[in-house]
């Protein structure tokens, strides 16, 4: 019975951060740039060795964009009768020079005897082997801020200065350097730092727009058809989007799509619903914890201002509400618990400071057939228990004031 336990999931592995992309909507511009720097390895093999630096802040696709290329690039050469290899390491794993040079041999298949070779020797008999073999190589060291600081400069020179001392006619080693900022470049002399900088390819955080074309891709890989609407996507895609106030990150955007996902799955549910994203957004931030010291001081009107955001969240299932429902919803509110509904003004105010505090999400609507709204939104969750909480402070916080 379990082994046939229906699932949600078409292919749950293409949500891991292993998983390399057919496809990478929004980057192929940057794909392009880098086929342009590498098509010397086509055009002039052996003409120059280039090396491009990639720059751009967590999960903005560094790592899968070289990877993307590196795949598609050989495969093109190799259908055109080039022999052109690509190497990928990651310095957070190797971080010495010896482990970096041992992993390019091992990556391109050079045997080497395992002891007593100094890196010297060992580099040597890389480019001794390209030659002999007629291959080039494009070598990506990922995180190679990280290899700067703990291998050193000179670490640093022996790789990007590998022709400089060299009489080579044909230089067969290209790199690619894959770094969070160009603050580690500084340790290079200025030839070196402003070459690089003349090749560099800088990744922006996605907006929520890109985020959402992202996931839909990586849903319909993942997922069979009818499992996650587009509403999920794009309630994801708000949360993390760079114009909307998140990290423009795309391997936090997918982790949440994986875990809500995962979530739903252990529910039973036959489809991912808004409260199973709000639960993964919740395990992986911190920002719960946050959001109940934020509201800890609350005046009493703004937290049932809050109650009723989360009351008709709950009740309408829709990823936000409108203004003047959660107006309508509070003075109800107000009637049940004995309290003054506040004005207008004030009311606006009040939500004003939940989202300055992080605790709820609000904006203006594009301009519609009535003109503009505010829409409020709870990214976070599940509901159920944040309105327990929530509840429970309201009548802790009137039971102290009535005594
Ligand atoms: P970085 O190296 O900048 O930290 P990664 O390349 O590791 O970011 O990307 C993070 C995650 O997001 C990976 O799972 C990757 O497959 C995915 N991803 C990033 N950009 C795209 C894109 N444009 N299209 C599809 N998936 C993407």
């Amino acid at each position: 019975e379990e082994l046939n336990k229906p699932t949600i999931f078409k292919s749950r592995e293409s949500l891991t951060p292993e998983y390399i992309p057919d496809n990478l909507p929004h980057r192929e511009k940057e794909i392009k740039a880098l086929v342009s720097a590498f098509k010397h390895l086509i055009t002039s093999p052996g003409s120059f060795s280039q090396r491009v630096l990639i720059v751009g802040s967590v999960g903005t696709g560094k790592t899968v964009t070289a990877r993307v290329f590196g795949r598609d690039f050989t495969r093109a050469a190799k259908i055109k009768g080039y022999n052109i290899r690509y190497v990928h390491i990651n310095c957070h794993r190797n971080r010495t020079l010896y482990n970096v040079v041992t992993e390019i041999a091992r990556q391109l298949e050079i045997p080497l005897p395992s002891r007593g070779l100094s890196v010297k020797e060992m580099y040597d008999a890389i480019l001794g082997y390209l030659d002999e073999s007629d291959t080039y190589a494009i070598v990506t060291l990922d995180e190679f801020h990280y290899f700067a600081s703990i291998a050193g400069s000179d670490a640093v020179y022996f790789i990007v200065r590998t022709y400089d001392d060299i009489n080579a006619s044909i230089k067969r080693l290209n790199f690619i350097f894959i770094s969070l900022d160009t603050s580690k470049l500084s340790l290079l002399d200025s030839t070196t730092e402003s070459y690089l900088l003349r090749h560099m390819i800088k990744l922006k955080p996605y907006t929520s727009s890109e985020l959402f074309d992202i996931l839909k891709y990586r849903a319909s890989q993942a997922f069979y058809e009818g499992i996650v609407d587009d509403e999920i996507l794009r309630f994801i895609a708000d949360y993390e989007g760079s114009d909307r106030g998140g990290g423009g990150n795309a391997r936090h955007a997918i982790e949440i799509l994986l875990l809500a996902g995962d979530i739903a799955e252990s529910e039973g549910a036959d489809k991912i619903q808004l409260d199973h994203v709000r639960k993964a957004i919740m395990k992986t931030s911190r920002e719960i914890i946050n959001i109940s010291e934020s509201i800890l001081y609350s005046p009493v009107h703004e937290l049932i201002i809050l109650w009723a955001i989360i009351r008709l969240l709950r009740r309408t299932g829709r990823p936000f509400v409108k203004m003047g429902e959660v107006e309508k919803e509070y003075e109800v509110l107000c009637e049940v618990l004995g309290e003054q509904p506040r004005r207008h003004t004030q009311i606006y105010e009040y939500i004003m400071n939940l989202k300055k505090a992080g605790v709820i999400d609000a904006r203006t609507s594009g301009k519609g057939l009535r003109g503009r709204t505010t829409l409020i939104s709870i990214h976070y969750g599940p509901l159920d228990l944040f309105e327990k909480h929530v509840e429970d402070l309201i009548y802790r916080r009137l039971g102290v004031s009535k005594r």
